[in-house]
């Protein structure tokens, strides 16, 4: 059998063996104790991933099913919302906002640079019902201060809700010291799972949101159903990726959290370094605020990333991703979260060097 492609990517990544073996596991019934007792037990285990006292719920969606979960059950139309905007995910977290109909306040920032906090807190008023933002923004490699943007909202009634979906289990996520409220985050990046879970956390301030909000325009995504079905689920669970969120749990806590986060730390230090050392430009500005689960690279000199990307897939069987939307042609990206680490780094970067130097790409 040819050798598996190398997931180079910012989501799917790799999945582990002993992930995938658990995801292979005969099917129980999912409205059993048994079944259940897994449940409960992997969103305690989420809790402490999450940094946490809020309640944690799986859902089974994508990503994007639990940034619309975590709006459409705040808000109702004519709520006012922030949403501060610097690539594909941020704007995607604001277009969910308009389509509950709220009236949303746009911060934009250049895409491959962080949110200025100042500017945020000029456009939050007492009446911001909702404050939308990323935290590791995976379109642009660039991530943000989610602790300073939480302190603006601490002891006011706007809601902090939050993408954690490429950082949660890679990088050091606070979700109470930082005052999130819907913390969001997903299956397929970190947690070395297939796609196709999401979870989300809730504060006791999102709850009275949701209580109180009599125009709810969700029925699969209610989390007041979730709330008094748990651990039991409303609907059918996806109870293969559950077997399978409970090793991918297993495995975290095995290596440790905070080894973990470190782990991605080096590596990401180490994938910046070599990429310099290549005569590459990393796109993020200023290098500090550079994501710790991916990198973000500058189209180089005279390459065509798109050219190169598929050389690098074809002739090396190793996946990078491009760049999105506006940024199509203009970076490329390499993903290092979950069990992609050092190892994989430097295997792509050594393929990514030989390609330039076949392409002519000189530093
Ligand atoms: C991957 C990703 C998403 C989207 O998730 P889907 O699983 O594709 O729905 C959302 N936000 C961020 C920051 C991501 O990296």
């Amino acid at each position: 059998m040819k050798a598996p492609k190398l997931l180079m990517t910012p989501g799917p990544t790799i999945v582990p063996k002993r992930i995938l073996k658990a995801l292979s596991k005969p099917i129980m019934h999912h409205r059993t104790p048994e079944f259940q007792e897994i449940v409960r037990n992997s969103c305690e285990r989420l809790k402490k991933i999450y940094k946490t006292q809020n309640d944690v719920f799986i859902l089974a969606s994508s990503g994007t099913g639990a940034m619309e979960a975590a709006l459409a059950n705040v808000i109702q139309p004519g709520d006012k919302v922030v949403s501060a905007v610097s690539g594909i995910f941020s704007e995607r977290l604001r277009d969910i906002a308009l389509t509950f109909g709220a009236d949303v306040t746009t911060i934009d920032f250049e895409w491959g640079t962080p949110i200025d906090v100042e500017k945020v807190k000029q456009a939050l008023t007492s009446e911001t019902k909702v404050l939308t933002a990323v935290h590791n923004e995976t379109s642009t490699g660039v991530k943000n201060n989610i602790a300073a943007l939480g302190s603006l909202v601490k002891n006011t009634n706007t809601l902090f809700a939050v993408d954690t979906i490429s950082s949660l289990a890679g990088d050091d996520i606070r979700t109470d010291e930082w005052n999130i409220d819907l913390n969001i985050s997903g299956s397929q990046k970190c947690f070395m799972l297939p796609p196709g879970l999401a979870f989300i956390s809730v504060s006791p301030k999102a709850w009275n949101a949701i209580e109180n909000n009599k125009n709810k325009k969700t029925f699969y995504f209610n989390l007041l159903k979730y709330r008094e079905k748990f651990p039991d689920n409303p609907w059918t669970s996806a109870i293969s990726l559950i077997y399978g969120l409970e090793e991918s749990l297993n495995t975290i806590e095995q290596e440790g959290l905070e080894n973990r986060v470190k782990r991605h730390y080096d590596t990401a230090k180490y994938c910046r370094k070599k990429a310099k050392k290549l005569g590459l430009e990393l796109f993020p500005k200023p290098e500090e605020s550079c994501s710790i689960t991916l990198t973000s690279i500058k189209k180089p000199e005279g390459i065509d990333v798109e050219m190169l990307r598929k050389k690098i897939n074809q002739e090396h069987n190793i996946m990078v991703a491009g760049g999105q939307a506006k940024l199509k042609g203009e970076i490329f990206r390499i993903g290092h979260m979950g069990i992609v680490g050092r190892k994989e780094v430097s295997k792509t970067l050594k393929v990514l060097e030989q390609c330039l130097g076949e392409m002519g790409f000189k530093k």
